[in-house]
């Protein structure tokens, strides 16, 4: 991608609006902009790293056995008078009339809707268990939007439904839903710790949040240190396997948000391990039983022929929240520090000369080859001044950066830029090609 063809709206000066380092981030490196309260359009550099994001999420969806569907955002208040809810909501749903003045509503979430999708087809033990997932824009009228996409009106979430014959089987379904979360903020390169939480308005007994620990998370959390480095489930985790284990190792040191917490327990932890700090909910798990498929009649039929409500599950992952987590959790003075996994480009190359036959061809070969071999480019073909060049490659974050000068090119060599550490290094062409392949 040529810069000079690109929509790149940088910002020089700080927004005075945004109070947190990754909302002043975002904007500043033209990712997104605010159209009214907590309400955004995402812009092509923004848009891009939302959907990397939400790639490893599916991905990781997918491997666990989660199916995606994808369910519309204006609802039937009907649907939500089954379940009890469209009262029990409060100001924070979003409710339209239609020209036939029919309720309708924006989702701030798909219980009922999954519930109603899976009482007209399922009847049988036999074709459970179930795990339907979609992405898709979420609103809630939050009375205090802020921080950016942290806390949006509108939001993009990942949310998958779980449905079991039983409590053992709906079990096994939450710890598919938990491994699966453990292993997406790892690929995410973020450490999210499940924390024991309430259940809130979606109900149930069973429920974890995942935080990241951030001195601006919204929510006050405790847990034991251990949990910072424990070992996560690798790529060869078998999700038809017993996961118990895996889950129980998670769940035995001490975390809890501060909802959940209970202080003797935690200060029966070593004080050296006793972890008080802020943190952001980036995910929510939750077991629920019957407390939809109850009342809205969503019932199976059992080996033993009897039919009971199905047990169910709900996984949420904020996905456009994650964007400000991941910037808060990795940044300097200069700008956004991208892990390799979700970066917009894998790469920024400055031509610090453009026009320059020698730096024009060199670039333009490098480009070739870096996207022959897959990673994505952004070329900065400007004639801005060096120092604006460089200011704007820190400032977005790529992983890598590559400078071609004139000073090199004459020898064959260009300098590339680990964005993380600052690492400089000059090589040979051919080397810094085969540094990033
Ligand atoms: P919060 O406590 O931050 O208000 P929540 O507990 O109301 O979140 P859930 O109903 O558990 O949210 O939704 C699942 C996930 O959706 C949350 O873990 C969070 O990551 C994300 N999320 C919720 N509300 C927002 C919002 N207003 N903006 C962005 N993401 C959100
Ligand atoms: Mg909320
Ligand atoms: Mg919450
Ligand atoms: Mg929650």
């Amino acid at each position: 991608m040529l810069l000079s063809k690109y929509f790149l709206p940088i910002l020089k000066e700080d927004p005075k609006e945004a109070e947190i380092v990754s909302h002043r981030l975002m904007l500043r490196a033209g990712m997104i902009r605010q159209q009214t309260a907590g309400i955004y359009s995402w812009l092509p550099l923004g848009l891009r790293v939302l959907e990397n994001v939400a790639r490893i999420v599916r991905e990781e969806q997918n491997r666990a056995g989660a199916l995606e569907l994808l369910m519309p955002t204006i609802q039937s208040a009907d649907l939500w008078r089954e379940s009890g809810r469209y009262d029990d909501y409060g100001k924070e749903m979003l409710r339209i009339e239609d020209r036939h003045e029919r309720e309708l509503l924006f989702g701030p979430t798909n219980e009922e809707m999954i519930t109603d999708i899976f009482r007209n087809t399922v009847r049988s033990y036999r074709d459970l268990p179930l795990n339907l997932y979609h992405i898709q824009w979420k609103f809630r009228d939050e009375v205090r939007p802020r921080f950016g996409v942290m806390r949006g009106r509108e939001f993009l979430m990942k949310d998958a439904y779980s449905f079991d014959v039983d409590a053992e089987s709906a079990r096994h379904a939450y710890n598919r839903m938990f491994v699966a979360y453990l292993r997406t903020f790892k690929r995410l390169g973020l450490t999210a710790i499940p924390m024991r939480a309430d259940t809130g308005p979606i109900g149930g007994d069973l429920s974890h949040e995942f935080i990241i620990l951030a001195e601006t998370g919204e929510s006050q959390v405790f847990c034991d240190q251990d949990l910072l480095t424990l070992d996560l489930p690798g790529d060869d985790t078998d999700f038809a396997a017993d996961l118990s284990g895996v889950v129980s190792n998670w769940t035995t040191p001490y975390a809890a948000t501060e909802e959940m917490h209970d202080a003797d327990a935690f200060a029966a932890l070593p004080e050296a391990r006793q972890v008080s700090a802020r943190g952001i909910e980036v995910g929510h798990i939750f077991y629920f039983g019957a407390k939809y498929s109850e009342p809205m009649k969503a019932r199976v039929t059992g080996p033993d022929g009897v039919e009971r409500p199905v047990h169910m599950g709900s996984y949420g992952v904020g996905v456009s929240r994650l964007l400000g987590a991941l910037i808060e959790a990795s940044h300097d003075e200069a700008g956004i520090i991208w892990p390799d996994s979700v970066a917009p480009f894998n790469v920024g190359l400055i031509n610090l000369k453009p026009g320059d036959v020698a730096t024009d061809e060199i670039a333009a070969g490098i480009v070739a080859r870096l996207e022959s071999a897959g990673l994505s480019v952004l070329y900065d073909d400007t004639d801005q001044r060096a120092g604006a060049k460089f200011a704007t490659m820190d400032l977005i974050g790529l992983p890598w950066q590559l400078i071609v000068g004139p000073k090199g090119a004459a020898k064959g060599e260009v300098e590339i830029k680990r964005r993380a550490t600052g690492e400089r290094e000059t090589l040979g062409i051919d080397a810094a090609v085969n540094r990033l392949v």
